[in-house]
């Protein structure tokens, strides 16, 4: 046959022939070829069996670029027959090829002098039937069950859905109160993977921008797009340069699946199919939403077991400061009544009488204690009141500034033990409708710690008004709290200072916190270690006339 003949019967047997010899020239390229391929008539068969551009994909379970390639393969002898192979083209689309390599001038027993490649493009079937859908979850199941950091259970997860039912998966975890941030992420094709991660890497999710993959977060709905269109890249998208990478992906089919927990989203699934692919369907959409209801059960069901655990390690924690703390004031209360009992009995067996001087200074001693241990309990009493949502306020009228004053005034004594100055600055009654027993208990937490943290440096209270806004401030030159310590000092329990130098609770100003709340206003704290506290308190004045808003100058208490 001439060569004309021969390359006619090429050109005209409908499938893509590519005839190559062993070391790589190529000697035949149909055009049905180059519009498989999408490429113009190589010279050459890079190394690895790969045409020029392209990349052969794996279709099967284990993903990514096949270990061999069928040209490879069919020359180190292999019959390469009837198979299916997956094909990245150099446009980033993929395809899927069906054909076989044929070796062609073997010598009995030796390598073969070329191969021949006839292949025809096929439709990718659905990946996922209904038997390995049953297989995943139940895979999915295993891993779930196992007790790990959730990071490190999703990585694996996303392995089972990355080829099966994805080119490439991302899950996105945090939402209420936690930052939202890419646990995992797979990508099918090696080289894209590294691309992935480090696209997440420079635009990590942003919970506050409408746009990008967090979006499912906001709508908590099931997304599922055929062909992301600019449009789609634009909203998923933060700036060109992210747009640029999210073309190298070369995804275009897109299924996103909120993570749902008891109401709340509390992460996200991204899955995405390559161009080429077939896009997701109603069934890979229904394992997809099952897959992320048990993920996302499994993950919250870990961290109420977290939270749990540390719920119990700090209530082991208080329940050794509560017991130190409540024993505290009984040692000298028992060393007093002893003393005096002991006195009281050597003087009755001269049958002399105690002297009153003696007894009310041990009483003095008891009482103080006592006032201690009362208002500990109190505290103790308020947390589970607080707790239980127990706390009621019975409002009245009143001035803030005269019942600081009074608090202040309570205070002096031990001030002057310390001593500590106290100043106060109070130009005009500040009226407003509060509850007197929680508003003295939330000035006198205040000052309490500004003594107790106070240093002995001078202590200063002012009270003023804005509008129907009351403030009260209380700044010590003290020890101070560190950025670090100053977010949580409000939280139960938690305490800044080693309970080796200062004695305490940790639920002063978590109960000062809910009381003010609860009044409707705000405490905050500002401050730096060693360089002084400062506690602001603002409340509403409540319903009260609008001509008490300015009571006009009233002396200085
Ligand atoms: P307690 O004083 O019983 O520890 P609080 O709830 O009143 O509990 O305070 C919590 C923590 O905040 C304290 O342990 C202390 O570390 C810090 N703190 C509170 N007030 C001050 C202050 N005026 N100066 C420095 N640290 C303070």
């Amino acid at each position: 046959m001439s060569d004309a003949a021969l390359r006619l019967l090429v050109e005209q047997t409908g499938e893509a022939v590519l005839l190559m010899d062993a070391t790589g020239r190529v000697l035949a390229f149909n055009s049905e070829a180059g519009s498989r391929f999408r490429i113009p008539p190589p010279e050459r068969i890079e190394p690895h069996g790969n045409l020029p551009g392209c990349v052969w994909v794996r279709l099967d379970q284990g993903g990514g670029v096949p270990a061999v390639s069928p040209l490879s393969r069919a020359l180190a002898g292999e019959g390469v027959r009837d198979e299916r192979w997956g094909l990245r083209r150099p446009d980033g689309t993929r395809v899927v090829l069906e054909g076989s390599v044929f070796p062609v001038g073997q010598e009995p027993g030796a390598k073969p002098a070329g191969v021949l490649l006839r292949a025809r493009e096929v439709m990718e079937e659905p990946r996922l039937d209904a038997m390995r859908a049953a297989r995943l979850l139940a895979e999915a199941g295993a891993l779930l069950a196992a007790e790990l950091e959730n990071e490190e259970r999703v990585e694996p997860l996303l392995r089972l859905l990355v080829p099966t039912l994805a080119d490439a998966g991302v899950f996105f975890l945090g939402a209420g109160g936690e930052a939202v941030r890419a646990a995992a992420a797979v990508h099918a094709e090696p080289e894209r993977h590294v691309l992935l991660v480090d696209m997440l890497r420079r635009y990590p999710p942003d919970p506050l921008d409408p746009r990008g993959l967090p979006a499912l977060f906001l709508t908590g709905r099931t997304e599922r797009v055929a062909e992301l269109s600019d449009a789609h890249v634009e909203a998923l998208t933060r700036d060109s340069e992210h747009a640029r990478l999210f073309a190298l992906l070369g995804v275009t089919r897109y299924l996103g699946v909120p993570l749902v927990a008891r109401g709340r989203v509390i992460g996200a699934l991204a899955l995405f199919r390559s161009e080429g692919a077939p896009a997701f369907g109603d069934e890979e959409e229904r394992v997809a939403e099952e897959l992320a209801r048990r993920a996302a059960l499994s993950l919250d069901n870990a961290r109420l077991l977290r939270e749990a655990r540390e719920a119990v390690r700090l209530r082991d924690e208080f329940l050794g400061i509560a017991s130190h703390e409540l024993k505290t004031p009984l040692t000298p209360l028992h060393l007093k009544v002893q003393l005096l009992q002991k006195q009281v009995d050597v003087l009755a067996a001269h049958g002399k009488p105690v002297s009153a001087e003696r007894v009310s200074e041990t009483l003095d001693v008891v009482q103080r204690q006592v006032r201690k241990l009362t208002s500990l309990v109190d505290n103790l009493l308020d947390v589970s009141r607080i707790t239980a949502g127990r706390l009621k306020l019975e409002l009245e009228e009143m001035d803030l500034a005269s019942v600081a004053a009074e608090i202040l005034y309570r205070f002096a004594p031990s001030a002057a033990q310390l001593h500590c100055s106290l100043e106060m600055h109070a130009p005009v009654p500040v009226l407003g409708r509060w509850d007197r027993l929680r508003l003295e208990q939330v000035v006198t937490n205040l000052l309490s710690n500004a003594l107790k943290y106070g240093a002995g440096q001078p202590v200063r209270l002012t009270v003023e008004a804005d509008g129907r806004t009351a403030r009260l401030t209380v700044e010590d030159g003290g020890i101070g709290i560190s950025a670090q310590d100053l977010p949580r000092i409000f939280e139960r329990f938690e305490r800044a200072v080693s309970d080796r130098h200062y004695g305490g609770l940790g639920l002063g100003l978590y109960i000062t916190r809910q009381i003010v709340e609860a009044f409707g206003g705000t405490v905050k704290a500002t401050s730096a270690l060693g360089q002084g506290s400062t506690f602001v308190l603002e409340l509403p004045r409540g319903d009260i006339p609008d001509e008490w808003l300015s009571v006009p100058g009233a002396p200085e208490p």
